[in-house]
């Protein structure tokens, strides 16, 4: 759809450039920030250029921080301030079934007395980030942090990173007709599930970046990144629980129960365990109940978030000059607990970083025994002042690490000494150090430290490394302490005599353990270059780099440069390979691997090993379902013969290859004239 730009008028014109801007605007975030396009580069140039064309010739129409004034640069958060329309209250807590009761004596009492048969709605209380969500005409046109309560800050794209949260709204049913209300205002609960949270910081603690403490932190650091980018890595969450509808069509719902219904009919997601109570009773016996079940969530609730389910009456209650009186929060009691630092312990990591842990007398907590805190790093222990044998403060919450919070000064022993975080590493009493600015000190004894040394070969027979069964943890202590390993490297070398040694190893022990070790000769290159343990290359820069060099050697001899220019490759990875294969003791290793018979290229499997190339350079895309092979066996005998498979039809499209029921990519197809095959001409194609 080319507009004709002779004929066009001004009205016209203004229409189509604030569609195109809007569609240009989505598909840039698509590709620079979410790094799933959703149209083909050709599609996506040709919407570009249409819109600069028109604002071309209307320039006084071209719209503030329209996409052609910032081209080739990621969209970037602006932190700008927005006026709530209804200011975020904040809700009065209850810290006791005592405080639910008198909740509901003041509510009744604000109702004259009148009403006997309340309702309640329960609502697990996450504990997040409060935002605002504005919708026109179905569409997300602006999100913000609840600030001051007034005032909060735009975080649209960031927001707008987040899978839960929907960019359109579905229509709601009203008499069998479809209506789309024209203002809705949403308010929810941003936040980060556990699974997400401990990965995030399991990846930052190698990388020596400081951790976050808990979910919450990490919800609002990852919503405030100037990089939306940063922020779709971060894997945030969101539930919905407030609904206000500005509609001539659509009416807002008398029940606030109701009101969640309609937010999940819009399409928003709403906590799932959210329950109708019929009296002040049966709201305490749910709050007891997630007491206990709150554990098994994904997501860190601190309590119960209680409203009068009679949204119309809402007004007539009113509310204090700090919070609505027909809502309240009950909290859980937080799970600390006090105890005694026995010792302070290091743990130093594959990478040399230094992480101390605290050796506590054990304390009952959140349903398990607490016996080791972590103190993050040497700051964390200066800011809070932590010694050995202080009574500190501890806090764990569900599958999260515990921490310490606090100390109790007035309970330190008279001879309490400060305490002197070591300059040397723990392990190997090599000097420690610092790197730039990183928070972590590092043992830099990188093919010395025995620590480190036991690390790196827990990682090289991990399940996504080499993947070497039987060999865990206590073998590999034995193995480095009794000298017969220090380098992986080693492992290959072991012999059933040196494993028969070792105290309580069964010669058919010893034999599976040699069998797991020599199978892992010959993983995948992308298994390889993960289990090297690469600072910043995870199991997906493996894959891409594996995919990229196709053997080890190349990889070693490839620039900064040309490693940083692969789609998908980050600049940390890039430098982190250079100087991960500039070690001299780099070289050695791959001299050694490649002694032992470990494979440092791509396997040629019959599935994969190249055939003549009489499809190259040629463009396919496949739709519909194929009968006599699935798509992964017509993409492979694609790719084996030098062609190219892609997700999208374009004019460099050579074939479109179509099964029974195709999609719309044959119609695109037919569209631009593309030849089109079936599959028999296909089984003719790849066996010329
Ligand atoms: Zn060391």
């Amino acid at each position: 759809m080319t507009t004709d730009q002779q004929t066009v008028s001004a009205e016209e014109a203004r229409k189509r450039i604030e569609d195109l801007t809007r569609v240009v605007e989505h598909h840039r975030f698509c590709y620079y920030v979410l790094d799933r396009p959703e149209i083909s580069d050709n599609d996506f140039d040709k919407l570009f250029h249409e819109l600069e064309a028109l604002e071309h010739q209307f320039p006084e129409l071209r719209l503030p921080g329209s996409p052609t004034q910032t081209v080739g640069a990621a969209p970037s958060t602006e932190f700008k301030s927005v006026k709530h329309r209804i200011p975020m209250l904040s809700l009065a807590n209850a810290m006791s079934y005592d405080d639910l009761d008198r909740w509901q004596e003041r509510l009744v009492r604000a109702l004259d007395n009148a009403r006997h048969d309340l309702k309640y709605v329960c609502e697990l209380k996450i504990d997040g980030l409060s935002i605002a969500l504005t919708y026109k005409d179905g569409v997300l046109v602006e999100g913000a942090t609840r600030g001051n309560g007034e005032v909060g800050e735009d975080v649209t794209l960031n927001l707008r990173t987040i899978a839960a949260l929907p960019e359109r709204l579905r229509p709601v049913t009203i008499d069998g007709k479809e209506h789309m209300p024209s203002l809705i205002e949403v308010r929810g609960e941003v936040f980060m599930p556990v699974t997400s949270f401990n990965a995030l910081n399991e990846g930052l603690e190698e990388e020596g970046e400081p951790t976050f403490a808990n979910p919450r932190n990490a919800a609002s650091g990852s919503l405030r990144q100037k990089d939306p980018r940063k922020t779709a890595k971060r894997k945030l969450s969101l539930w919905t629980y407030f609904i206000y509808i500005t509609d001539e069509h659509v009416k807002q719902p008398i029940t606030h129960f109701e009101n969640l219904e309609l937010l999940k009919e819009l399409g928003l997601p709403v906590e799932p365990n959210r329950h109708l109570a019929a009296s002040i009773d049966a709201v305490k016996q749910f709050c007891k109940d997630w007491d206990h079940k709150k554990h098994d969530l994904d997501y860190q609730t601190d309590g119960v978030v209680v409203k009068l389910n009679e949204r119309f009456l809402w007004d007539q209650v009113g509310a204090t000059a700090h919070s609505p009186r027909w809502a309240v929060a009950f909290k859980y009691p937080p799970e600390e607990a006090d105890t005694i630092i026995e010792a302070i312990h290091f743990d130093v990591g594959r990478t040399g970083a230094v992480t101390p842990v605290a050796w506590l007398k054990p304390v009952k907590l959140a349903g398990t025994t607490v016996k080791r805190a972590t103190l993050h790093n040497a700051e964390q222990i200066r800011r809070l002042d932590i010694r050995v044998g202080d009574t500190v403060v501890v806090r764990k919450a569900g599958e999260i690490i515990p921490e310490v919070l606090s100390v109790k000064v007035d309970k330190r022993p008279a001879d309490s000494v400060e305490f002197v975080y070591p300059t040397v590493c723990p392990v190997c009493s090599t000097a420690l150090e610092r790197i730039g600015n990183e928070v972590v000190y590092r043992c830099p004894n990188a093919f010395g430290c025995p620590s480190q040394v036991r690390r790196r070969i827990e990682h090289w027979v991990s399940r996504d490394a080499m993947d070497v069964d039987g060999v865990g943890e206590s073998l590999i202590d034995t193995l480095v302490s009794n000298g017969m390993v220090s380098t992986v490297s080693d492992l290959y070398r072991l012999t059933e005599e040196q494993l028969l040694t070792l105290p309580r190893l069964a010669k058919k022990s010893a034999q599976n353990i040699l069998s797991a070790i020599a199978a892992s000769k010959t993983r995948p290159l992308a298994n390889l270059i993960f289990a090297l343990g690469i600072r910043h290359v995870g199991t997906s820069g493996a894959e891409v780099l594996a995919e990229k060099y196709q053997s080890l050697e190349k990889l070693a001899a490839a620039s900064a440069e040309d490693i940083a220019g692969i789609e998908g490759v980050g600049p940390a990875i890039s430098v982190g390979v250079v100087e991960f294969f500039h070690h001299p003791q780099t070289a050695r290793l791959i001299e050694e691997l490649k002694q032992v018979g470990v494979s440092l290229e791509t396997l040629a499997t019959e599935e994969t090993a190249p055939l003549a190339q009489t499809l190259a350079g040629k463009s396919f895309v496949l739709t519909g379902t194929l009968e006599t092979m699935d798509r992964d066996t017509a993409e492979k005998a694609i790719k084996r013969r030098g062609g190219k498979v892609s997700s999208s039809v374009s004019k460099k499209t050579d074939y479109v290859l179509v099964g029974a029921s195709p999609g719309s990519k044959l119609a695109k197809a037919q569209e631009l004239g593309i030849t089109i095959i079936d599959e028999a001409q296909f089984r003719q194609l790849i066996e010329e």
